[in-house]
């Protein structure tokens, strides 16, 4: 059996080895670094695979965050909503632009935004939402635009984890995640989805200003050579990491099609055990997730434990070389950086219990069968039948 690993990267680079390779150094022949032909073109057609009318590359997804939130005009003490279970890049662009991050607990069954946290939480200073679609399922976005739309409130969707997935509105329209709200962000992050060889991010809108004032705040708030606007940042996706990135686009629904496999492996062998949780798709049938399901794209596989010591069970995978993963150990609304006295521990019960209990299993393009038969029976071996 070939070594497990977390996030297999190698393997995946090695399928496309000599086109990767070829267009790397056709960038390069070309000198054409930043800005050139292979970044207009992957934006073009990632607004074609995501039918977005415009992406707008940066250097990473945490800046895509934070160049949304200025594009919208938000201003120091506006409140911005979202959830206590996810990577901190989320709070912390909130909180780097002086607005006030207002963390909400999630739903135990997607682990996303929880609504009815939510709704709770908006005040007449709130006006902002930001949804993240954690671990790539798509969090319940008719409810969060339902609400955003009731009070008024912008929604921007960390789509870090989700790209590709689906989802499905109670019309039965299929809309991509991060296209569904005012603004969309992710990260091409080398382990994330869709990855490139270094940093990179994209922010999507199909609203025409907002894509014109986002233009201008990632290239120093320029709209006219040397006149500056606004103050804006320089943050921008290389022609290097573009085209790496042409190269895997058109392979990105095989490779999430390939994590979807691999998850509903994981899911047979272990769905049946009473001390284990496995996730659920929005359109979840039974206690497991369907054959088809594309509104889930497996960024990772988390499972929830139960009557188990989950660090005992990290341990025991560790030893017996099956590298896995706890995202996230600590919940937001108790990290030092972030704690604020108006937040009661009650309110946060369903995060508070996560980070004690949830587990990522290994989860890339290149999980074999035997490998997934080898965790799962190691995993049924500790928390019993
Ligand atoms: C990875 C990630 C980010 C940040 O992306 P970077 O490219 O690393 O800056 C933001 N939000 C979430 C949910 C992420 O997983």
């Amino acid at each position: 059996m070939k070594k497990i690993q977390m996030v297999d990267l190698k393997g995946q680079y090695e399928q496309i080895k000599d086109q990767v390779n070829n267009a790397v150094l056709d960038v390069i022949e070309s000198t054409a670094f930043i800005n050139g032909p292979e970044v207009h073109a992957f934006q073009a057609e990632l607004e074609a695979y995501l039918e977005v009318k415009h992406v707008i590359p940066c250097a990473n997804g945490t800046d895509a965050l934070q160049i949304a939130m200025m594009g919208l005009g938000l201003k120091t003490g506006d409140e911005v909503i979202t959830a206590d279970f996810t990577f901190a890049a989320t709070v912390e662009v909130i909180a780097l632009l002086q607005l006030t991050p207002v963390l909400v607990d999630v739903d135990p069954v997607n682990f996303n935004i929880d609504i009815d946290a939510l709704k709770k939480a908006i005040t007449p200073k709130t006006k902002a939402i930001v949804p993240v679609h954690l671990f790539g399922l798509a969090a319940n976005m008719d409810a969060v635009m339902e609400v955003a739309e009731e009070h008024n409130l912008f929604v921007i969707e960390d789509n870090a984890q989700g790209i590709g997935a689906n989802y499905t509105s109670k019309d039965g329209s299929k809309t991509k995640t991060g296209a569904i709200g005012h603004v969309g962000s992710t990260s091409f992050f080398p382990s994330k989805n869709l990855g490139c060889y270094g940093d990179g991010g994209a922010i999507f809108t199909n609203d025409d200003d907002l894509a014109h004032t986002i233009r201008g705040i990632v290239n120093h708030g320029m709209y006219v050579r040397y006149h500056h606007d606004v103050v804006g940042v320089n943050s921008r996706l290389d022609s290097i990491q573009a085209t790496v990135l042409r190269t895997k686009l058109p392979l990105l629904d095989t490779y999430n099609t390939k994590r979807r496999n691999a998850a509903l492996k994981y899911s047979a062998a272990l769905s049946g055990n009473k001390n284990i949780i496995t996730p659920k798709g929005v359109c979840a049938v039974g206690n497991s997730i369907c054959e088809t399901c594309d509104c889930h794209v497996f960024h990772q596989y988390t499972l929830v434990v139960k009557n188990t010591d989950r660090d005992g069970l990290v341990q025991f995978l560790n030893e017996n070389e099956i590298p896995c993963g706890v995202y996230y150990p600590i919940p937001l609304h108790a990290q030092k950086a972030y704690k604020d006295e108006r937040y009661n521990e009650a309110g946060f019960k369903v995060t508070n219990q996560l980070v004690k209990k949830c587990i990522s299993l290994p989860m890339h393009t290149e999980l074999d069968d035997d490998q997934i038969k080898f965790i799962t029976d190691k995993i049924l071996e500790f928390v019993g039948k």
